[in-house]
């Protein structure tokens, strides 16, 4: 697709394109917060569009930065909320975590902020780790009297969703990170998750590595979308996955459809979650160019919208 046809995203609001865009994939990879659900409630209608892709032979592949819950987790969310799912399906980013570190042979204890799900996919490939939890460390911490242990063994910090995030282990994360062999990895950088209540923000991982990244002398790797190694960690387990057939799905503009940009997918955006309609009409027209690699090929609704076309 040229340039000039990327910043003119099309909107799926007839039959003949909505059979057009279906029969230029064979795989989806779909995000899930915000597409699939908001909070613990299915999008209306989606899970019937996404069993009715399936029924027309496409190949579905999870793919959430979400990395509060294990593979397993996420397939009971899944199949709960009336979706068909099975494990080599899914791709949160608590296994992409895994996966890497299981890839360059990681050894030494992981300190976390985040959820368990991330604690629980590193015990899975042998690897160790602290820090899930509140932090029930003394309180001693005005400046020039902090005190704490920390663990020689900690090797890497790594940041997920931690909703018991706190001073200590702020500077717990931030010490360790001084460390010249800690490595600084981030499960993804989105800086707010879906809220039901339009005026409640909720701070994400992106919000936590800014607040290290203005301490320590390091920029985190990141495992998640929009990076490049999300993809490769897919194409391992689904090596037919060809890129120019497989179409990325997400609400967020500045992760997913920057992920499919990085990896020569197509994409489509679904206005049911974060990412609005003036949201990409703002990436289309503004005259910094790394904004238009947010813009999408095309645009719908919701999922659900493919239900009156097919
Ligand atoms: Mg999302």
């Amino acid at each position: 697709m040229n340039r000039k046809n990327k910043l003119n995203p099309l909107a799926i609001n007839n039959s003949k394109r909505a059979v057009e865009f279906i029969d230029s994939f064979d795989y989806i990879l779909c995000d899930c917060d915000g597409v699939l659900w908001v909070n613990n409630s299915a999008v209306p209608g989606v899970p019937q569009a996404l069993n009715k892709f399936r029924r027309l032979g496409k190949k579905i592949i999870f793919a959430t930065n979400n990395s509060t819950k294990t593979r397993e987790e996420f397939m009971n969310k899944l199949r709960k909320l009336g979706y068909i799912a099975y494990m080599d399906e899914l791709f949160p980013t608590s296994y992409s975590t895994a996966v890497y570190l299981k890839s360059i042979d990681f050894e030494g204890k992981a300190f976390i902020l985040g959820s368990s799900g991330l604690a629980k996919e590193l015990n899975k490939v042998g690897i160790e780790s602290i820090g899930i939890g509140p932090d029930l460390t003394p309180n001693h911490w005005n400046p020039g009297m902090a005190e704490f242990e920390l663990d020689p063994d900690v090797r890497a910090v790594i940041i997920g969703f931690d909703n018991q995030l706190s001073f200590p282990k702020l500077a717990k994360a931030c010490s360790y990170l001084k460390r010249r062999d800690c490595l600084f990895i981030a499960s993804n950088l989105d800086e707010t998750y879906p809220s039901p209540e339009p005026g409640v923000v909720v701070p994400g991982p992106g919000a936590y590595v800014a607040a290290i990244e203005a301490v320590v002398d390091k920029k985190p790797i990141v495992l998640g979308k929009p990076g490049t190694f999300f993809f490769k960690c897919i194409r391992h387990i689904h090596p037919d996955i060809d890129p120019k057939r497989t179409v990325m799905i997400g609400d967020r503009l500045t992760t997913d459809m920057v992920f499919g940009h990085n990896n020569g997918l197509k994409t489509l955006h679904v206005q049911s979650g974060l990412g609005s309609f003036e949201e990409m009409v703002g990436f289309m027209k503004s005259p910094q160019p790394e904004h238009h690699q947010c813009v999408p090929d095309y645009y719908a609704n919701s999922l659900a919208q493919f239900l009156q076309f097919l």
